[in-house]
């Protein structure tokens, strides 16, 4: 479909929301249409419609990754969660036991991976594994051959390079530590009221571009703020330039996913014996409702598909980085790396024959010199956020944060690396395009997160005409 069916669809969804008053004086309207009539059609800033991504999403590429996600490559994470708070000094951690992180012992990792921060290229595995002392792969191995040790270097500085847009944990420091996700799900925790508006707070008011005299709307933290300040938000955004705009909806898209899980996932019951987690409809709809909400809840979701949208753009882009055939999904387990490896490509070309695909190239475009500093602005904003993650009370929460900004900040790096992701070479190390594997596993996981989200939407919608 090209963009002027795109702009076709809009029209008509446009025309349809107009003439069905999509809200107020229709009645009586029910809870799923309310929730999701303003869900549909045409993205801002975007030739997509909603209900094209929710196919593709659900059917075709929900499944593929959800069992590449469960593979050791992916579900181990190593993060350190102990980093001190940059910016202030009095977290107090929730205590629940629902924000306990459990982290890896030892041996549960697989020994591939633990020594495995820089493997993959056949060469390198082969001389690494005949090196017991190995252990830790940060420093340059002196068994690795010239070329090879070159590329580790030039990796290594690159991680610390201008092009980062997170600032990643060291994962070398001895706070740092394995987390199995699969045994750490994201859901309910109980994290909420100050502590955490805290930190959607600092998020929004010191990193989206936003004016000082302009507050947020429905900011629980201020208090009597009225419609045409609301108004005035708005119309500010709607007055950004596409770069601006785009920061902060991706931030939106994914509180919004964040708030989507934790009702999809929410303690419904509790005995001494077990805990019983499930969808929470009121939970749902008291954050996305159209009218609960006053129109906010569905814009929120809108910025969801959006972010979809950008980390779904960035894999389809560093396909030919994975390609290469010395890449490996290196655990030391081979029939299965080889497996994984298939299925990880499976679902990269999937990604790319998605017919209505994100154009970055509207970003950045304009003047060299205003697009550069631009580019510069948007990547310290970013890097700012993720450094807030720091400053998270409840560990649960403070690991998906982290890997969630570390696996968009890898999204948004493959996006303004493509010239580099073109020249890279097809075999031998890779000098200037590189992502480490935590870059790979955040990647991965932060879009499994956004998919299953958008999946999660689906079975709301379910529930919520099942009760109607
Ligand atoms: P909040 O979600 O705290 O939002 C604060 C205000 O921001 C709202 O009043 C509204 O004005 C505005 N807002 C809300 N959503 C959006 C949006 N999508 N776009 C723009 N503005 C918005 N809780 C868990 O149970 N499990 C988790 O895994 C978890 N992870 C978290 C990770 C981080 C990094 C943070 C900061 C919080 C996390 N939380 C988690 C807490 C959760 O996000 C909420 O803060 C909490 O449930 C309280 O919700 P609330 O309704 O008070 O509004």
């Amino acid at each position: 479909m090209d963009s002027g069916w795109g702009f076709l669809i809009g029209l008509l969804g446009a025309v349809w929301l107009l003439s069905s008053g999509h809200g107020e004086q229709q009645s009586p309207e029910t809870a799923a249409q309310r929730c999701f009539c303003q869900v549909s059609g045409y993205l801002d800033d975007c030739t997509c419609d909603v209900e094209t991504i929710d196919r593709f999403n659900n059917y075709r590429l929900f499944p593929r990754l959800q069992k590449l996600l469960e593979s050791d490559y992916f579900r181990y994470y190593k993060v350190n969660l102990k980093r001190p708070c940059p910016f202030w000094n009095d977290i107090s951690q929730c205590g629940r036991r629902d924000c306990a992180v459990k982290p890896c012992q030892s041996d549960e990792v697989p020994d591939g991976i633990k020594s495995a921060s820089y493997k993959y290229s056949e060469e390198a595995n082969n001389l690494i594994e005949e090196c017991e002392q190995a252990e830790r792969l940060g420093a340059v191995d002196e068994s690795l051959s010239e070329e090879t040790q070159k590329a580790v270097l030039q990796w290594t500085k690159h991680d610390d390079s201008s092009d980062n847009f997170c600032e990643a944990d060291d994962i070398q420091s001895p706070d740092a530590e394995y987390v199995d996700l699969l045994l750490n799900p994201e859901r309910y925790t109980g994290y909420k009221g100050p502590d955490a508006w805290k930190i959607w707070n600092v998020i929004y008011e010191e990193n989206c571009f936003k004016p000082q005299t302009i507050k947020r709307p429905l900011n629980p933290l201020a208090s009597g703020q009225g419609k045409s300040e609301e108004n005035t938000f708005y119309s500010w955004l709607e007055g950004l330039c596409v770069e601006k705009r785009a920061f902060y909806r991706l931030i939106s898209g994914l509180h919004a996913s964040i708030n989507v899980h934790l009702s999809a996932r929410y303690l419904l019951q509790e005995t001494w014996l077990e805990k019983k987690w499930g969808h929470n409809i009121t939970e749902f709809q008291q954050r996305f409702d159209g009218i609960l909400t006053e129109g906010e809840g569905p814009r929120r979701l809108k910025n969801l598909y959006f972010l979809y949208l950008i980390e779904l753009r960035a894999l389809s882009k560093v396909l030919p980085f994975f390609e290469r055939p010395d890449f490996q999904l290196f655990t030391g387990n081979k029939i299965q790396d080889e497996e994984n490896k298939m299925l990880l490509l499976e679902i990269l070309h999937e990604i790319k024959s998605f017919p209505l695909h994100f154009d970055e190239n509207s970003f950045f475009a304009g003047d060299k010199k205003e697009a550069h500093k631009l580019k510069e602005d948007f990547r310290l904003h970013f890097r700012n956020i993720s450094r807030i993650m720091d400053c998270v009370g409840c560990f649960k929460c403070r690991l998906w944060g982290k890997l969630q900004t570390q696996g968009l900040g890898t999204a948004l790096k493959i996006l303004f690396s493509e010239k580099l992701i073109a020249n890279m070479p097809e075999s031998g190390p890779s000098y200037e395009f590189h992502l480490t594997r935590q870059e790979i596993v955040s990647l991965f996981n932060a879009f499994g997160r956004i998919s299953t989200s958008v999946k999660e939407l689906e079975n709301f919608r379910n529930l919520l005409q099942s009760i109607h």
